[in-house]
């Protein structure tokens, strides 16, 4: 293999860039040629390529967001898409990819391997931390750590007034950003789109919590949550409860921004250069994950196929630990 691409798709996560860099280098370091593309899908279908060396990953290690910038493609979707970037591959000779974003940027390496042969390798880079084959994905410690820090001044100001404070954080499908942030940010409660949220219940436990001595309180909501968003759960407790006078913080895209920190450095860094080394020994259709302190590699398909590792056992933690 004599040419190698990188692109970043899908939703951006804080380590993108240290993951660019680490491909780049890895490649660099072997003699072979590297290819950025930019913004994703949409930049290969229209030949937004361009070589890279070494010295084009200076300073991005610390930076959030990424230099390729990503996108959301509907043209990938479709047979005629893939076809037109896989020509824009064999145009300059670039035979492995390395796709670098969530399960969907991996549903489409999947299909421009399957259809046209170009050997992918998939590095997870999501804020969410939902795809199966690893056990963290790049991104992730960082998005916990924002909203921690947020979730810290929140309870500053919530102990200040003996305020209920409802914080939402990211997370439509999957409450394992809110559950970490939760347990870490010493919440009272954590409501996630995996366990169905019952508002009696939660004014219950609230009611138990105040009897309890807790003078402020802290509900950490994930956006995706069954009973709403952090306003509508708010506002539902109030219409069935004394607790009428409370506040909502949404945390939001805060969370995707920012330096990373040095943990996903490190992970980008490692799952990088493993990817790299992967497609030149010649595997292709694969994911680099992380299983305890070991990198591994995955079949693309285990990053949908084994997801759901939310462990209702956090949950009987977070109660344990909030009385
Ligand atoms: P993420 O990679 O973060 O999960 P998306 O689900 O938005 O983000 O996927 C990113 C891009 O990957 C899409 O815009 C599309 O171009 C491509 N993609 C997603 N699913 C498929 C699919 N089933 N077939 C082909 N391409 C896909």
């Amino acid at each position: 293999m004599e040419r190698i691409g990188v692109l970043t798709s899908g939703g951006d996560a804080p380590g993108m860039n240290a993951a660019i860099r680490a491909v780049v280098r890895a490649v660099v370091a072997r003699g072979v040629g590297v290819f950025g593309i930019r913004r994703g899908y949409q930049g290969l279908i229209e030949g937004a390529i361009e070589p890279m060396n070494a010295r084009s990953v200076s300073g991005i290690i610390n930076r959030g967001g990424t230099m390729l910038q990503t996108a959301r493609c509907q043209a990938f979707h479709d047979a005629e898409g893939r076809a037109r970037a896989a020509a824009q591959l064999r145009e300059l000779s670039i035979e492995g990819l390395v796709v670098i974003g969530g399960d969907g940027s991996y549903r489409g390496a999947q299909a421009l391997h399957a259809e046209h042969g170009v050997a992918c390798i998939g590095l997870p880079g999501t804020i969410d931390n939902d795809i199966g084959g690893t056990d963290y994905t790049i991104g992730f410690d960082t998005a916990i750590n924002v909203a921690v820090e947020a979730i810290d001044r929140v309870r500053d100001t919530a102990a200040s007034h003996d305020r209920i404070f409802f914080v939402e954080v990211m997370g439509r499908h999957s409450g394992y950003i809110a559950m970490m942030c939760g347990l870490a940010g010493g919440a009272e409660e954590v409501l996630t789109p995996e366990e169905p949220t019952d508002i009696p219940a939660l004014v219950a436990a609230l009611r138990r919590s105040r009897d309890n001595g807790k003078r402020s309180m802290i509900v950490v909501v994930a956006e995706g949550d069954d009973a709403g968003n952090a306003l509508q759960v708010a506002k539902r407790v109030a219409e069935v409860s004394e607790f009428t006078d409370t506040r909502v913080a949404v945390i939001g895209h805060l969370q995707r921004g920012g330096s990373p920190t040095a943990f996903d450095r490190v992970l980008a860094g490692r799952m990088g250069v493993r990817a790299v080394e992967a497609l030149l020994a010649g595997e292709a259709g694969k994911m680099v994950g992380v299983r305890g302190l070991e990198l591994v590699l995955a079949p693309l398909s285990d990053a949908w196929e084994q997801r759901g590792r939310f462990d209702p056992e956090y949950s009987r933690i977070a109660r344990v630990l909030s009385v």
